[in-house]
């Protein structure tokens, strides 16, 4: 496990700003985080802003991420937007299984890992979210339930599919609320994940995926998280639409990657 990774902060939009907002938002964003090399940034806007919001990065080296995406290629499924739609708009990353889409839209185990392998199969790299509820959390479960939704996530998939993925470790318990996990909470779990990616795919797919933190991340808390050894940057819900709070949280994992 002595890959070096670049570390990656995404900042997840969610259903938020208009097309003028998210253009602006991605104009005042784009200079700053293209100046920090040593840290991946990904901006995932609605579908709807994708095409724009492409136009405002054009040139720099920040990435474009959706947020979802359907499992076929095309067809009869009103209202979905499909993976080939996604890369062909210029997306590279695509968020998969986000506990909201769980909670609010039934998002099973299986759909996410079906949607994992077509998103792969159309060279986007899929953010895959796992996380344990507060209940699940009280009774000790943390580890079995992160442990259950990432082998479901990684079914079928080859050792250098897993490589090049990312995996968001986000409890939520954390998500939206202010109440982070401890940076030591977040290194632990994240390591247990680390070692749950090497009993499916192997040592090295292991040490090269990219893990990420995401749950009420700020530029306060980021510098200790980012200073966790398996913790390789953050998905970022409410900061990321700030755009100081998103540049201060994208410079701690370029500081922590030096
Ligand atoms: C998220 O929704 O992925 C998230 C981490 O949100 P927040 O940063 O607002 O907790």
């Amino acid at each position: 496990m002595q890959t070096k990774r670049r570390p990656i902060v995404a900042g997840n939009w969610k259903m938020n700003t208009t097309l003028g907002e998210g253009r602006d938002l991605a104009a005042a964003l784009c200079r700053p985080l293209d100046a920090l090399g040593g840290v991946e940034a990904v901006l995932c806007p609605p579908f709807i802003s994708l095409a724009a919001i492409r136009e405002t990065l054009a040139g720099a080296s920040v990435s474009l991420g959706a947020q979802n995406c359907h499992y076929e290629p095309k067809g009869a499924f009103t209202g979905e937007v499909s993976p080939v739609m996604l890369a062909d708009l210029g997306c590279r990353y695509v968020i998969l299984g986000h506990s909201e889409r769980r909670a609010h839209l039934g998002e099973t185990d299986a759909l996410v890992n079906r949607k994992v392998r077509a998103a792969l199969a159309h060279g986007l790299t899929p953010i895959v979210c796992v996380g344990e509820d507060l209940a699940q959390q009280d009774a000790g479960q943390t580890e079995g339930v992160v442990a259950s939704q990432v082998q479901a996530a990684l079914e079928h998939l080859s050792g250098d599919d897993v490589a090049g993925m990312v995996i968001a470790y986000e409890p939520l318990w954390a998500i939206g609320t202010g109440r982070p996990a401890s940076a030591e909470q977040a290194g632990a779990t994240i390591g247990v994940i680390r070692r749950i990616v090497a009993g499916v795919a192997g040592e090295g797919p292991a040490g090269a995926v990219r893990l990420q933190y995401g749950g009420s991340v700020t530029p306060d808390n980021a510098p200790e998280l980012f200073g966790q050894p398996e913790i390789d940057g953050a998905l970022v819900g409410g900061a990321s639409l700030k755009v100081t709070d998103f540049i201060a949280i994208c410079t701690a994992a370029h500081m922590g990657a030096g």
